[in-house]
């Protein structure tokens, strides 16, 4: 029997489907490239961007050039090709998407609003994007629509940032979440297994401490060795070595047992692009890291939250 609370399958997680069972719908994510850049790319905090970063090496997807209706118009067609009446979230994903002055946002956020079927929002960026006119309007967006900002952290870890070239440090992470935090902003952070030096102590001490913040959702990937990046380059000189199967699904079951059992985990593997993929290979048969996830902690009978202990307010949430 699975002891989870949150789940109606066998996984011990608290999945998104499972939140999205609950609003007794199927919503989907409808992907926007909307054309920004990001401060670790354009000089102002760092030039060449992540170190696994393609857009950091002067990739831009085509979509970036098409307009926002018709990206809509399109992933809703290819949605509703699976489930007719599907809504969708229109998922404004690449790069740093509140890197912009308001009016910006502005057009762009309210375009997707008006958009037949689109029912919300999600917003991709990093802690340092939130200047205070941007946490305004995302405030008030928040008041009239089904709104997630999604948080890249990665690591708590500064030396490890610093290798990386993340161009920003876990202090200004956490300011920019309490901001959200504070204005009632549903937020979901982004972390990645496998980046360079860190031990699983270190990579489960990032979902600890992202825990006790108490998230709304959390993201886990998996750090993919992409051509044409400064990691790749790590890569073919064999400076980087990619984390085992093995080894990434012992890391995210003792990462979901720290993690509060209520938190949505919304991703456990990451998405590569199978054409610009290196490594590691195996990344690419989701099904079969998703299955092995699932049954080591069925075999280990644990769960999420299963070690999560409520902390005592580290970091200024209010929750
Ligand atoms: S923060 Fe995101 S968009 Fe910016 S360089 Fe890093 S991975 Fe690329």
């Amino acid at each position: 029997m699975n002891p989870f609370p949150y789940s109606n399958d066998n996984k011990r997680y608290k999945s998104i489907a499972y939140e999205n069972s609950l609003q007794g719908m199927k919503t989907y994510k409808a992907v926007i490239d909307a054309g920004f850049t990001c401060p670790n790319i354009d000089g102002t905090k760092g030039a060449g961007g992540c170190i696994y970063c393609d857009g950091g090496s002067g990739y831009f997807t085509a979509c970036a050039a098409v307009s926002i209706e018709k990206q809509l118009t399109d992933e809703l067609s290819r949605i509703r090709k699976k489930v007719p009446d599907a809504l969708a979230i229109a998922y404004f994903q690449s790069h740093s998407n509140t890197y912009a002055p308001v009016s910006k946002l502005r057009a762009l956020f309210e375009a997707a609003l008006s958009h037949e079927g689109i029912s919300g929002l999600s917003i991709a960026t990093r802690a340092d994007c939130l200047s205070p006119d941007v946490l305004d309007y995302l405030a008030e967006l928040n008041t009239r629509t089904r709104l997630t900002v999604e948080l890249g952290l990665q690591t708590i870890f500064d030396e490890t940032a610093a290798i990386i070239n993340r161009g920003h440090s876990f202090s200004e992470f956490t300011e920019g979440y309490n901001a959200l935090e504070e204005r009632g902003i549903r937020v979901t952070v982004h972390i990645i297994n496998g980046l360079p030096n860190e031990t699983l102590n270190m990579m489960v001490e990032t979902a600890r401490t992202i825990g006790k913040m108490r998230p709304d959702g959390v993201k886990i990937h998996l750090l993919h060795v992409i051509t044409g990046t400064p990691l790749c380059e790590m890569y073919e000189r064999g400076e980087y070595v990619p984390m085992s199967l093995s080894d990434y699904v012992e890391t995210v079951v003792r990462q979901l047992e720290v993690l509060p059992p209520e938190t949505t985990i919304e991703r456990l593997t990451g998405d590569g692009d199978q054409k610009t993929l290196v490594a590691p290979i195996w990344s690419q048969d989701k099904i079969r890291v998703l299955g092995t996830i699932d049954k080591l902690m069925a075999s280990e009978d644990t769960w999420q939250g299963r070690l999560f202990v409520c902390p005592q307010n580290e970091f200024g949430v209010k929750k």
